[in-house]
C-alpha cells in the first residue's frame, strides 16, 4: 500500500532539490558538506554528557583514577561515532538526491540515516547493545503510535489484553533462564545457587530452607526494593520541599507523593512465582523446566496493579533476545548435522548480526518517522536528531511541513 504522506510528498518536492529541503543558504553540495562536517562535532559530545557524568556518581565510593581515564575514553569514542555516523546521513541525503536526479520518499531520512550507522565506525558490544534495544524500544513506541489498526488501537487502550501479553512475555523469559541456557538479567532468578546441604532431607525444591521461609524472604526483599526505588524517586521530586523542612518527610504531602505500588507488584510477582514452583513440584514430586513457564505466565497477573510504558516494554524487548538466544544456543550447539532446509537456514539466520541490524533499521525508521510524521516521534529520539545536527534536521523538517501545508 501507498501511504498517503508519500503521494502528497511526491506531489510538493516535483522540481524541488537538496537544496531547497536541507542548504538554501548554500549553492553547491559540496560546500555545503564541508561546512556541516567541520561545525557539528560539538553536538554529539554534548548529547552524551549524562552518560559521562551519571556513572561516576552513581560508582562514587569505588572510582579510580584508571576507571576514569577508561570512562572518559569510551566518552569521547562514542561521541566521535556518533558524529560520524551523523556526518555520514547528512551526506547521504545530497549524494541520494543526486544520484536519483530528485527528491525521494525513501531517499529522505529513511536510507540516509540507514547508511550512517551503516557505513559508520562499529560501537563496541556494550554501547551497541544500549544503543539497539533504545533505538528498538523508540521505534515499537512510534509505530505503535502511528498505526491507525483498529486492532492496535484497542490494544494500546485494553489493560486486560496488556496483562495477558505482559503474562506470556514473563513465561517466556522464566522458561529460557530456567532451562540454564540463557544467562541475563530479568527481576527475579530462577535458578538456585545454594549449596544442596542447606537444602531439607526430603524436600523436592532445589532452594535452601523451607518453603514458606523462601517465599517471605523473597516477597520481603522485592517489596523493600520496590519501596526503596520510590522513595528515592519521592525524595527527587520533593526535594524542594524537604531542603525547606526535612521533617516533612513525615508530612501528608510527601507521602502522597510515594508510590507503593511498585513494591507490590515486585513482591507479588516473585511471591507467585516462587509459590507457583514450590505447588508444582511437590504435586510431581520434581523440578521441571516446565513448570517456571506455568509460574512465570501466573507470575505476571500483577502486572494489572502496576501497568506502566517501562515494565512492558522492559517484558517485551527481553522475551524476544532471550527467546532468540534460547533458539540460537538450541539449534547452533546442536550436533546432528542439519536434517532439513528448515533448520539450516536456521542456523544460518542466528550467524547474522542481529544486534547491529536491529539498530540500523530502526535508526532508519526512527528518522522516517521524525521527517514525516512528527506529532508520533518520541521526544527523545528528536531532541538526539537537533542536538548531533545543531538543526540542520529540525530545518528541514520544519521545511518538509511547510510545503505539506500548503497543499493540504
Ligand atoms: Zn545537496
Ligand atoms: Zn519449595
Amino acid at each position: 500500500m501507498v501511504s498517503s504522506s508519500k503521494l502528497v510528498f511526491d506531489r510538493v518536492t516535483a522540481g524541488r532539490t537538496c537544496r531547497d529541503l536541507w542548504h538554501p543558504r548554500f549553492a553547491s553540495c559540496l560546500r555545503y558538506n564541508v561546512h556541516f562536517w567541520r561545525t557539528i562535532l560539538p553536538g554529539s559530545f554534548k548529547l552524551y554528557i549524562p552518560l559521562l557524568v551519571l556513572p561516576p556518581l552513581v560508582k562514587l565510593n569505588d572510582v579510580t583514577v584508571r576507571y576514569l581515564v577508561e570512562h572518559t575514553l569510551q566518552y569521547v569514542y562514542i561521541s566521535l561515532c556518533t558524529y560520524v555516523q551523523a556526518a555520514l546521513s547528512l551526506s547521504a541525503q545530497c549524494v541520494l538526491h543526486n544520484l536519483l536526479g530528485r527528491l525521494n520518499y525513501w531517499c529522505v531520512m529513511f536510507w540516509p540515516c540507514l547508511l550512517g550507522v551503516a557505513i559508520g565506525p562499529p560501537l563496541p558490544k556494550q554501547l551497541l547493545r544500549l544503543q539497539a534495544i533504545t533505538f528498538f524500544n523508540m521505534s515499537l513506541e512510534a509505530a505503535v503510535r502511528k498505526s491507525t489498526s483498529p486492532v492496535i488501537q484497542y490494544a494500546r487502550r485494553s489493560k486486560t489484553l496488556a496483562t495477558l501479553t505482559f503474562m506470556a512475555f514473563s513465561s517466556i523469559i522464566l522458561t529460557c533462564l530456567r532451562s540454564g541456557i540463557v544467562k541475563q538479567f530479568w527481576l527475579v532468578n530462577p535458578l538456585q545457587d545454594a549449596p544442596l546441604s542447606k537444602k531439607p532431607t526430603g524436600s523436592v525444591c532445589s532452594h535452601a530452607g523451607r518453603c514458606w521461609q523462601y517465599l517471605a524472604d523473597g516477597m520481603l526483599k522485592y517489596g523493600m526494593v520496590g519501596i526503596i526505588l520510590e522513595a528515592g524517586r519521592a525524595v527527587l521530586r520533593k526535594s524542594k520541599l524537604l531542603a525547606q523542612n526535612p521533617l516533612a518527610i513525615f508530612g501528608q504531602e510527601f507521602r502522597s507523593a510515594c508510590n507503593l505500588k511498585l513494591g507490590m507488584f515486585l513482591a507479588c510477582y516473585v511471591g507467585i512465582f516462587r509459590a507457583g514452583c514450590c505447588v508444582l513440584g511437590r504435586l510431581n514430586t520434581r523440578e521441571e523446566v516446565s513448570h517456571a513457564a506455568v509460574a512465570g505466565f501466573l507470575a505476571g497477573v500483577p502486572y494489572c496493579l502496576y501497568p506502566t510504558y517501562q515494565i512492558y516494554t522492559l517484558g517485551l524487548t527481553k522475551a524476544i533476545e532471550m527467546g532468540w538466544e534460547y533458539c540460537g544456543n538450541k539449534t547452533l550447539n546442536g550436533t546432528k548435522p542439519p536434517t532439513s532446509i528448515g533448520v539450516s537456514l536456521w542456523r544460518q539466520l542466528h550467524r547474522l548480526p542481529m544486534l547491529r541490524l536491529v539498530q540500523m533499521f530502526s535508526f532508519g525508521y526512527l528518522g522516517h518517522v521524525y521527517a514525516f510524521y512528527p506529532h508520533v516521534s518520541p521526544v527523545f529520539h528528536q531532541k538526539a536528531m537537533d542536538v548531533c545536527s545543531t538543526n540542520l534536521t529540525l530545518d528541514m523538517k520544519r521545511r518538509i511541513a511547510t510545503w505539506l501545508s500548503e497543499v493540504m
